[in-house]
């Protein structure tokens, strides 16, 4: 498996192929040449067809200010259907070009090189492989994981990734407004989280919380701000919403957060490395389901339960998102994608609730239903995998908001 740090990009909302990839390229490329002083950005393909209306453009001048940026329909000769040429001046004259494609879920490939996003860092292939070693280490996951990946480095990673999410968090509980796409729908994360019921209880309290924070995120990505890829965009919301309630609600350390990101990022790692996380490939099981099982597992070892416990958990989490379908209204992260979010944030908490109980009992394991998830999404009719064709996406009439 590679590292983790492939399960968390940090780029613009709101599709991690269209934007976080092109973000990351951009950035990368504008950091490789400091002495020129400007460059150009051609869009191909894909990213040409539909990158106006998921912001590609803007993504690409927020990691390089005043670049030219070309939409450029042709799709033949071109070595990935999201291809981008780079280019960059100095005082007029060509001082380098170079094509970077977004392969899919924020990763990129330069071409002629062989990206460091692609080195196989662990031996372990499964969650089996990964508890059978922690066992024989006496280690916890994250110190797993810490030890495979070089703790230093990977904690000041971690660091950037909770800090981005905390401000999406922050951000979104501000913001006011309509989300762009056309479907004229309003933020609601800051009125959600000002609202009180009456006697309002203190279960509801927290469920009202994290819906709010899952709210925040999510409609950061819609409105194509700055998210953490988590394992997706559109699932970017769950995993900040659950933390962000943990560190500022319940008064858990930074350092405490960091070792449980390490740990849902590892989930993530195994549900990428033996399924999918993609919403085109297997449905929103994969973004969601798997966004909930990260969170799951990250919170029971947050709350210092034992391997076996963590690991129901993220079962619990996955199992009961199987069969969850992709069918964004209109194309857009939206309807049902934000409000998706704020539920599998409480249903990790779910998850975990039982897990501490009935971990001796179980009879599934984490691999089987990530096998049964994979298994599903093949079998998914194409109408509910990201294509918008069917289910909300297909019955959906346009009414105003009350
Ligand atoms: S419904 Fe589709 S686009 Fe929305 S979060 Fe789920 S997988 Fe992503």
């Amino acid at each position: 498996m590679k590292t983790i740090r492939q399960i968390y990009k940090i780029g613009h909302g709101p599709s991690s192929s269209h934007t976080v990839g092109p973000y990351r390229a951009a950035k990368l490329f504008r950091a490789r040449y400091p002495e020129a002083d400007s460059f150009e950005v051609t869009l191909y393909g894909s990213l040409a067809f539909t990158g106006a209306g998921h912001g590609t453009g803007k993504a690409v001048r927020s990691a390089i200010p005043g670049a030219k940026v070309i939409f450029d329909k042709k799709t033949s000769d071109l070595p990935h259907p999201n291809t981008m040429l780079f280019r960059a001046y100095q005082k007029g004259v060509e001082i380098a070009s170079v094509r970077i494609m977004s392969i899919g879920g924020g990763s990129i490939r330069i071409e002629g090189e062989s990206s460091e996003e692609e080195d196989e860092i662990y031996a372990q292939k499964n969650f089996a492989q990964i508890l059978e070693a922690c066992e024989a280490e006496g280690s916890t996951i994250s110190q797993f994981v810490y030890r495979t990946e070089g703790e230093a480095a990977l904690r000041e990673y971690l660091r950037e990734v909770w800090h981005t999410m905390e401000d999406a968090v922050e951000r979104g509980l501000a913001a006011d407004g309509t989300l762009p796409g056309g479907l004229k729908l309003t933020r609601k994360a800051r009125k959600l989280y000002a609202m009180r019921c009456h006697n309002e209880s203190s279960d509801i309290t927290m469920e009202r919380t994290l819906a709010a924070y899952a709210f925040a995120v999510s409609e950061e990505n819609a409105d194509e701000h700055i998210v953490v890829t988590a394992p997706t965009c559109g699932s970017c919301g769950v995993i900040p919403a659950l933390f962000y309630y943990m560190r500022h609600d319940r008064g858990f350390g930074e350092d405490e957060i960091l070792d449980a990101l390490a740990v849902a990022g590892i989930i993530g790692n195994v549900i990428q490395t033996n399924a999918s996380i993609s919403g085109a490939e297997c449905g929103c099981q994969a973004e969601i389901g798997s966004a909930c099982s990260m969170a799951a597992g990250a919170l029971a070892s947050l709350y210092g339960l034992n391997i076996r416990q963590i690991e129901y958990a993220a079962e619990i989490a996955m199992e009961h998102h199987l069969g969850l379908t992709c069918d964004p209204v209109k194309g857009l992260v939206q309807i049902p994608c934000i409000e998706r979010n704020a539920v599998a944030a409480m249903r990790a908490v779910n998850s975990v609730n039982i897990s501490r109980f009935l971990y001796e009992t179980r009879r599934i394991s984490l691999d089987q239903v990530i096998d049964t998830m994979y298994r599903t999404g093949l079998d998914m009719n194409e109408k509910y995998r990201e294509t918008s064709h069917g289910g909300l996406a297909a019955i959906y009439e346009e009414k105003p908001e009350k």
